[in-house]
């Protein structure tokens, strides 16, 4: 009978398991180690998947990533304190940039944390997690999994999307319960990102201010293409006859050869617009806080701004009309009152923009062409943006200094989300874990184009590429050092100035050791013919290309925010 049937018992491993399938959440990206290994491995064998890296901070930036690009969390596990702290990184970067991410992490035992007895990884991570994160919870009994794993999903993308933290002493992961009591305790999270529709007055002020615009501006920012409003957006540019700006990842969200596009007339957009609709976009450091010489005559703009967090609205500068829901809402909301017969902007202005932008491109053509060896930045950059125009579905991975600042401008991009780039900090390091995330989560060819020193930062996870056999292509744009390759130790000394690295070196032997293609290449067609082949082929490859050390200028494009002595010592 069924009162003499043995106890079927569930426990913390499995309840995390069921939680996180329960709400779709199929993949975990990670580090094994105590005490969270057997998770790991559990969550394979019910069938997730579970992808393992070489260190914690580029599972991190591939479960952010994960979040841009599907809207749900990204789940990154790691062990405690020192493994903790490198997911920490990730997750900061993640909240930072507005993508939803789940940090789990093991703990040790509460009692001998908080006693600070000193415990095997005594960290009181909770604590330290929570002022890097949206939202940081601790579970301390098997019946709470379910709760808390909901709560984490509905922090990570309700409103503005973001990291959230999740805090898993071991001791949980073997706590059992009955195997009902625990499904029953489960929560499968309803609508976890409702629809926040804008208010009727606030799109009314808005339309306002647009008819009323002779220079108007659209600046669409990853936000924007988070939330996989695409259509909307494009029939919100293209009723309205604006020509738009699209910041780094928003870059593709309509074709940078879009007519509209003032992508190659930024300086001139920026500096005599009138009226400017920020759509999923920050008026932060990346748009010179909205003011500023970049931003031309003072009090010459007014802003109109579409974000899901109203207390982004007057961050930097006054908005005229704050929009504060979601981008399709808003967009579509916008739509509807701008009618069947709204006029498109002056000419006269649309002209400008247009005829700058050929201008621009033109003399931009020209540089691409050169089959230099070594190469330059252009020469290399104008055989990638040829093959992703060629290749449009590819997603282009972008890290470096100068390597970033060109390719971005250069190369065109024609989907949406298909740039990943350094994002909101513009932080080195999340290539390789983007490029794994972009792969697993899409399927698609990756082409990741790396300085040689971006590479360095996650260089190791070429081992992870190898071994999910993924279809990643990475370039590395080899100048022999941070910046240029060219600098000397001003004393004579033996050490090499701190920006070198070793001369000439062999990146594409570190995929060959792991199984991987590797290729060196010293002329643009070289480049060409190797990166056509490994997109063709699927197979993880790195090609090493040998750029010009002295290409290259300090800091890229942000020069003014690197401060420089001009105290001259003896
Ligand atoms: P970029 O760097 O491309 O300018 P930011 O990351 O600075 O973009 O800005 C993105 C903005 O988009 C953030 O302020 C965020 O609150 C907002 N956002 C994110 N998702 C949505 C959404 N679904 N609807 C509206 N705004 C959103
Ligand atoms: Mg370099």
């Amino acid at each position: 009978s069924e009162a003499n049937a043995p106890q079927e018992l569930t426990d913390g491993f499995h309840l995390v398991i069921d939680a996180l399938k329960l709400n779709d959440l199929n993949t975990i990206y990670g580090v094994p180690g105590i005490p969270i290994t057997d998770l790991g491995r559990l969550a394979q064998a019910q069938g997730m998947r579970v992808i393992s890296f070489r260190h914690e901070q580029h599972a991190g930036n591939a479960a952010a990533i994960a979040g841009y690009l599907t809207k749900k969390p990204g789940v990154c596990l790691t062990v405690s304190a020192p493994g903790f702290l490198n997911g920490l990184t990730a997750l900061a970067n993640a909240t930072t940039n507005c993508f939803p991410m789940i940090l789990i992490s093991g703990s040790s035992e509460r009692e001998i944390v908080d006693l600070q007895q000193g415990d095997y990884e005594e960290m009181d991570q909770l604590a330290i997690a929570k002022p890097l994160c949206k939202a940081a919870f601790r579970v301390l009994h098997a019946e709470d999994i379910g709760i808390a794993v909901a709560r984490a999903i509905r922090a990570a993308v309700s409103g503005r999307p973001g990291g959230v933290y999740l805090d898993l002493p071991a001791q949980l992961f073997a706590q059992t319960m009955d195997e009902l009591e625990g499904q029953k305790s489960l929560v499968k999270v309803i609508d976890p990102a409702p629809a926040q529709i804008p208010g009727p007055e606030a799109v009314d002020r808005a339309i306002d201010l647009l008819k009323g615009a002779k220079k108007p501006l659209i600046i669409l920012g990853k936000g924007a293409a988070y939330a996989q409003a695409d259509d909307a957006v494009r029939e919100l540019v293209e009723k309205s006859g604006i020509p738009y700006l699209p910041m780094s990842m928003a870059k593709g969200l309509l074709p940078d050869t879009h007519p509209q596009s003032a992508g190659a007339a930024r300086s001139l957009a920026l500096k005599e617009a009138d009226v400017v609709v920020m759509i999923g976009a920050r008026l932060n450091w990346l748009l010179s806080h909205g003011k500023g010489k970049t931003w031309g005559e003072p009090g010459s703009k007014k802003f109109i701004q579409i974000d899901i967090e109203p207390r982004e609205m007057d961050s930097n500068v006054e908005i005229a009309a704050p929009l504060v829901g979601d981008v399709e809402s808003c967009v579509n909301a916008l739509l509807d009152k701008m009618g069947d017969d709204w006029s498109a902007p002056p000419a006269e202005w649309t002209d400008a923009i247009r005829s700058k932008v050929e201008g621009n491109v033109a003399k931009m053509a020209n540089k691409l062409q050169n089959n230099n060896n070594p190469m330059d930045f252009h020469g290399a950059l104008g055989a990638l943006k040829t093959i992703i125009k060629e290749r449009p579905d590819a997603i282009l991975v972008n890290e470096g200094a100068n390597t970033l600042d060109f390719a971005r401008s250069i190369i065109d991009m024609y989907k949406p989300r298909k740039r990943l780039d350094v994002g909101t900090w513009g932080i080195m390091g999340i290539g390789m874990g983007a490029a794994v995330a972009a792969a697993v989560e899409t399927g698609q060819p990756v082409l990741a184009v790396e300085g040689d020193s971006a590479f360095g930062f996650s260089g190791m996870e070429v081992e992870t590429i190898c071994r999910y056999d993924l279809p990643v292509c990475i370039v590395i744009f080899n100048n022999n050092g941070i910046y240029r390759g060219t600098d000397v130790n001003p004393t004579g000394g033996s050490d090499v100035a701190p920006t070198v690295f070793v001369k000439n070196s062999r990146y594409d032997l570190m995929m060959q050791a792991f199984g991987g293609v590797g290729v060196t290449a010293t002329t643009p067609d070289e480049l060409s013919r190797a990166v056509n082949e490994a997109m063709d082929s699927g197979k993880p490859t790195l090609i090493n290309a040998v750029i010009d050390e002295n290409a290259g200028t300090e800091s890229g494009r942000i020069g003014n925010l690197n401060p420089q002595s001009v105290v001259k010592k003896k």
